[in-house]
């Protein structure tokens, strides 16, 4: 696991930024009373990536301009890692009050896809930002795109004349595909290598 490290702000004497994990490794451990390791799981890693922990401890403040108010999902996620930081177990009931929105045919109790968890999680924080975004036209991306969302460059090249033409396909996840015989276990460079190796298309032409 890497190793998480979130130092205060310096430049502020505010209390809220007083907090300092670095060299503590890790943050406490969820309790999982209804069969929640698909959630739980999804909040430990997301929390435990550096840039968005710095930037739910640090900038995101209750009633600023990215604030959703009451029911600002941010905001609960900043008081779960404060929690997480200076406690060894904690719970995540708070989510429940967000998980019709987030997860709409989740059942109460029943095993669901961390995957799939950790997109609607991501997608509940982007819907959010954007809502707000519209009414402070000219805000910056949501954190969600900035630390989630990326780009992949296609270039495709025309065996017929030779021109190149290239396009940007804007891309949360990469649906990459296990080798067919797979060493074990698989290495995920070698997986991601073979993602963005060089395709043959048939029968492309630039002109159609
Ligand atoms: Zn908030
Ligand atoms: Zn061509």
């Amino acid at each position: 696991m890497p190793k998480v490290v979130v130092e205060s702000f310096s430049s502020s004497d505010d209390e809220t930024n007083g907090f300092r994990m670095k060299g503590k490794g890790a943050l406490g451990g969820i309790r999982n009373p209804n069969n929640n390791c698909f959630l739980n799981s999804v909040l430990q890693s997301v929390c435990h990536i550096p840039q968005f922990g710095r930037y739910i401890v640090e900038i995101h403040q209750r009633s600023s301009n990215n604030c959703y108010g009451n029911w600002c999902l941010l905001c609960d996620l900043k008081h779960h890692f404060e929690h997480s930081i200076v406690n060894h177990v904690v719970d995540a009931n708070w989510i429940n009050r967000y998980l019709d929105d987030i997860f709409p045919n989740h059942i109460r109790g029943s095993q669901e896809d961390a995957h799939e968890m950790l997109l609607f999680l991501l997608d509940a924080i982007d819907r959010q930002q954007q809502k707000i975004r519209r009414s402070h036209p000219g805000k910056n991306s949501s954190i969600v795109e900035q630390i989630f969302d990326g780009k992949v460059r296609c270039e495709y090249t025309c065996q017929t004349c030779q021109k190149k033409i290239a396009c940007y396909e804007p891309i949360r996840g990469l649906s990459i595909e296990l080798p067919e015989n797979p060493e074990f276990p698989p290495e995920m460079s070698k997986i991601v290598e073979d993602y963005f190796n060089d395709e043959k298309i048939c029968h492309y032409d630039c002109r159609k």
